[in-house]
């Protein structure tokens, strides 16, 4: 193979492009009917009752905070094993992000370290589903009591379930984001699902700079071009160039998950008995989305490091990647007096860690390379 094969990339056919040269011609170029379908499109794929489209999946996470209630000084328990963005959307308001350890098999967070985390600060919990696993919502949201909101983080779960029910139906809501190396894309993108009205109202009313034009949500009416600002937002607002793209994306949400599923199951069926290999465990009744695909290797029984492998498949031209590195590794973090020995299961499980290259325009030929790739490497041939 001489071409590099990134672990991630989007798909855009000719239909896609069209759909985006259509918005061009037309009135709208933001906030016009696109986003309204766009919405509907993924309350459909997520069995939630509504969607709002943000500018991206960050943005998302922002949003629904604010809309959970999230005040400075609180409490906000997430997962180490996540993008920044997990976290940094307590941050951006003021509150703490308290890191809970992860499960050793599924790598999601783990109920029982978010409950020992729990304070009388704490007002929202954001688990992640992470590689497109679902969390053990039961649990998380037994713990939650209905009295603090679950945010779920489902970047990476667009088309997951969980005991048979849909992403959108797991949490008080639930974030997405449309990056190109995500299930579907807009370019840039994101947007939470819920099912909650009181949410909903808050969430439409922070993306657009908290203004409203609703007649029946203004505190008075001075005449037709009058609108309120009645809280602070931003503008988080979608185009709808993008929202056609993401449109046109939908139509093939099932065909790219399917893809992917093929991937993970190749990958799966050839790495599932090498010893000092881990392919990923999948937790009975979850159906994962498989955004990512992320093997642990184990150093003592391959003689190997993580780092050799790493550099031995990207020298091969596979974009191997490390998902994640511990959010609060980063210096931002340890400046705000995060220390390293916060989550063990967290911090071993990233010394192991590298995800291979899955995304639905992969070639049967690309998915055979990486696998004897990695099988090569390992045992130190070539
Ligand atoms: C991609 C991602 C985000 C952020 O999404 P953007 O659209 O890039 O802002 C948040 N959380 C997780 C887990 C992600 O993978």
């Amino acid at each position: 193979m001489n071409h590099y094969i990134p672990y991630g990339r989007q798909c855009i056919d000719d239909d896609d492009i069209q759909a985006v040269v259509d918005v061009l011609k037309s009135d709208f170029l933001t906030t016009g009917p696109k986003i309204a379908e766009f919405e509907r499109a993924l309350c459909e794929a997520t069995g939630a009752s509504y969607a709002v489209a943000l500018s991206n999946g960050t943005a998302a996470l922002h949003a629904a905070c604010f809309a959970a209630g999230v005040k400075p000084g609180d409490e906000v328990i997430t997962s180490p094993m996540t993008f920044a963005a997990s976290a940094n959307c307590a941050l951006y308001i003021g509150a703490r992000p308290v890191f809970a350890d992860i499960d050793e098999k599924t790598y999601n967070i783990d109920p029982h370290c978010v409950e020992a985390r729990m304070s009388e600060r704490t007002a929202a919990i954001i688990p992640v589903h992470y590689t497109g696993q679902p969390c053990n919502m039961d649990a998380i949201n037994a713990i939650a009591n209905k009295r603090i909101p679950v945010i779920a983080d489902g970047a990476h779960a667009l088309g997951a379930a969980y005991k048979g029910r849909p992403l959108g139906k797991l949490a008080d809501m639930t974030t997405l984001s449309f990056h190109p190396v995500k299930h579907i894309t807009t370019g840039e993108g994101g947007a939470v699902v819920t099912d909650n009205e009181d949410y909903y109202q808050k969430l439409l009313s922070f993306r657009s700079h908290g203004i409203t034009r609703d007649a029946s949500r203004l505190e008075q009416n001075e005449g037709g071009w009058y609108y309120e600002q009645q809280l602070l937002g931003y503008n988080y607002r979608m185009t709808d160039i993008q929202a056609a793209l993401g449109i046109s994306q939908m139509k093939k949400l099932d065909r790219f998950l399917a893809r992917r599923r093929e991937i993970a199951n190749a990958y799966n069926e050839a790495f599932a008995k090498v010893p000092g290999i881990v392919a990923p465990f999948q937790a009975p009744g979850c159906e994962n989305a498989w955004h990512l695909y992320v093997v642990r290797f184990d150093e003592a029984i391959l003689g190997k490091s993580r780092r050799e492998i790493y550099d031995a498949l990207r020298s091969r031209g596979i974009g191997v990647n490390v998902h994640y590195i511990p959010a609060y590794y980063h210096p931002y973090y340890r400046a705000l007096k995060y220390e390293r020995g916060l989550c063990p299961i967290a911090e071993a499980l990233y010394e192991q860690i590298i995800s291979l290259p899955i995304w639905a325009g992969m070639k049967d030929g690309e998915v055979a390379y990486v696998k004897d790739c990695v099988m090569n490497v390992i045992q130190g041939r070539g």
